[in-house]
């Protein structure tokens, strides 16, 4: 790679290539990709910027499927899913976006049948659907639903691969292999624009816009082992965080039950709701003793805790002792090569185990974020004050992964993401539609702040200290592992903290070996550090402040639930040299429909035990 030996040594040196849209989406996942499209289908000139090819998005690996209640293979309701997502939430959840959310999953799901989507089909050729963890009939009493939209197990693939041609067909412009830096901020706190850096040719893009919508995905990478793609760094939140606005929620982390021991790869949720089962060494079926109704289909905190307490008594298999097996070797063969055809194949490759034969090694990793950016139900992402928990924060919205509306609170139950990602990305261009003036002049780049962007970037590009970037991510990434696990106590946390905080510390002393600017993958995870850290160090200082156990945050030294207290969001807010500052917003608990419009009853919703 060539080597730019006259680099330049101040931010003002650096050229620009500038251009002007309505709006611009950072991000082409499910969630960008629905929000791009929904921008452009409404004539609004639309830029989609992305460092990975749209097709490649970490969304393309989602398996399972998407939730809405089509009552397709039985009885279902958005009221009854509904309740589901309130409890899967643990309550944290706000209770406008959740309904939101469910009530227009049905709509969403057939858009994007008429899309293009190849959802796989029933007899009478209607979407086929699945049971999936915590989605149940009658208000939780069971059984479980088959609500989970499916195309095969490769439903994400067949959902980016619509939603790109879709966009390039409505004329969005495109600008892939793009690394988003930072956001262009006004000193009134309105966001006007994002720069970027074009990877293969290196130039450097200012890009203007009426809104910006930051759909970046999540940050499984923070941790050690993960499911996400490598690319899930969290770009989104650290961005957020250095324009000044806070982060919510951070220290909900979702750990699914059966990522590939070893690998880390997923095995869906679908392949047991498909009729797996999970097993401990003495071949005992245990999640019947913990969750008696819903079983291996509980919630996946719940399920993710018990295999955790199953390995911790001695009853995990292996050498080791260490995992649990996941049986498929009961299911027809024939199902299994229709309905889970990736997965088998997974198995093979990353387990050396043939699914049809023998139990597949599992272990609880590292899958979603329930924290991000905080939003309302439109996509806009809030600022709030101790007076005003929903003001707006102008110029800027976060749809996906990388968002936080509320509607997953402290747990997201399976399949609900995927459905988030196209409800939100259509809700943020509805929004957007309406609040942008197409009239109005686009407004030239904040010069002081893109001087302050550049400066960034240009003192890591010529960072010279002693530590490379891979040395310090994996110190992070144990950290996180070892310290914010599946459960935690005062002491791991409040270790944690010490720990992060010292190699935020270290980010000091990172050392670049690369200094050009034709695709310098050295530059480029250095840069994904930085914003992993934002959000690591967001997620335990969040953790160790909440005194209780809810949904994804299970501590041994709180354990229950403390709705009296604790039953409100987090907010941190990140300081330059990594002081985390936190504060709290109330948890919207009122419904968008009254009872007697058609609206939910909210004796049904009303916090109370969650037990499976
Ligand atoms: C293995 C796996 C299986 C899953 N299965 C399911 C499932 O079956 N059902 C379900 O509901 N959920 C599932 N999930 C969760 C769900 O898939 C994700 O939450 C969701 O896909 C996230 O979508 P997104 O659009 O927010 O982000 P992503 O799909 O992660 O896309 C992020 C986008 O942002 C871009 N980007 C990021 N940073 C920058 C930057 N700095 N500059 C420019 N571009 C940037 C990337 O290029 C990419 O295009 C699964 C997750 C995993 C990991």
């Amino acid at each position: 790679m060539a080597k730019d030996a006259k680099a330049a040594s101040t931010a003002s040196a650096y050229t620009y290539v500038d251009h002007k849209f309505d709006v611009v989406v950072v991000g082409a996942g499910g969630a960008g990709l629905r929000a791009t499209l929904g921008m452009a289908e409404q004539g609004l000139r639309t830029a989609c910027i992305t460092k990975v090819f749209p097709t490649r998005s970490h969304t393309v690996a989602a398996q399972g499927g998407i939730a809405a209640s089509l009552s397709n293979m039985g009885p279902d309701s958005w009221q009854w899913h509904m309740y589901d997502t309130v409890k899967g939430s643990d309550w944290l959840g706000d209770v406008d976006a959740m309904e939101y959310l469910v009530r227009e999953a049905p709509a969403a799901v057939y858009e994007l049948e008429h899309y293009g989507v190849p959802f796989s089909r029933t007899e009478e050729g209607k979407i086929y659907q699945r049971p999936f963890g915590g989605h149940m009939m009658n208000f939780g009493e069971g059984p479980p639903v088959q609500r989970t939209c499916a195309a095969a197990d490769r439903t994400g693939h067949a959902i980016l691969h619509t939603l790109y041609g879709q966009s390039l067909k409505n004329n969005a412009q495109f600008f892939i292999e793009y690394f988003a830096l930072d956001l262009i901020m006004e000193p009134d706190g309105t966001c006007t624009g994002v720069v970027a850096w074009n990877l293969d040719d290196g130039t450097i893009h200012r890009f203007s816009a009426k809104m910006v919508v930051l759909a970046t995905g999540g940050y499984g990478r923070a941790y050690f082992s993960a499911t996400s793609a490598h690319t899930c760094t969290g770009d989104g939140g650290g961005m957020a965080a250095r324009a000044g606005l806070p982060l919510q929620d951070m220290e909900f982390v979702q750990f699914h039950p059966t990522g590939i021991y070893g690998a880390g790869c997923l095995i869906t949720e679908g392949a047991r709701g498909e009729g797996g089962y999970l097993v401990n060494s003495e071949g005992e079926r245990f999640m019947e003793r913990y969750a008696p109704s819903a079983k291996d289909l509980a919630s996946r905190d719940v399920v993710s805790r018990c295999m955790t307490l199953e390995i911790r008594e001695g009853r995990g298999v292996g050498k080791n002792k260490d995992h649990i097996f996941l049986h498929l070797d009961h299911l027809d063969p024939a199902v299994l090569h229709e309905r889970l055809p990736g997965i088998s194949e997974s198995a093979k490759i990353f387990a050396g185990v043939d699914l049809t034969k023998e139990p597949i090694p599992v272990l609880p990793t590292v899958h979603y974020n329930m924290g991000g950016v905080p939003t309302n139900y439109w996509g806009e992402v809030l600022n709030p004050t101790a007076t005003s928990p929903d003001k707006v924060s102008p110029g800027l919205m976060a749809v996906g992964e990388a968002g936080c509306a509320s509607v997953h609170g402290a747990n997201r139950l399976g399949s609900n993401s995927l459905i988030d990602l196209v409800v939100f990305g259509r809700a943020a261009a509805i929004r957007a539609g309406q609040v942008i003036d197409r009239k109005a002049a686009i407004s030239a780049p904040n010069e002081a702040s893109v001087e302050k962007i550049m400066g960034r970037f240009d003192r890591l590009r010529h960072a010279n200290g002693s530590t490379p970037t891979a040395v310090l991510r994996e110190k992070m990434q144990k950290a996180m592992q070892d310290d914010a696990a599946v459960f935690r106590t005062q002491e791991s946390l409040e270790n944690g903290c010490k720990r992060i905080s010292q190699i935020w510390g270290e980010l000091k002393d990172i050392k670049v070996y690369d200094r050009s600017m034709i695709w310098n993958s050295d530059l480029v995870e250095t840069l994904e550090l930085e914003n992993l850290m934002a959000n690591a160090i967001t997620t335990v200082y969040g953790a160790e402040a909440r005194k209780e156990s809810r949904g994804a945050h299970a501590r041994e030294d709180f354990s229950a639930r403390d709705d009296a207290t604790w039953r409100k969001h987090t907010l941190s807010r990140l300081s330059e040299d990594g002081n985390v500052t936190l504060s709290y917003r109330p948890v919207h608990t009122e419904p968008l429909l009254a009872e007697k419009d058609g609206g939910i009853n909210l004796a049904k919703i009303a916090p109370k035990a969650r037990v499976y």
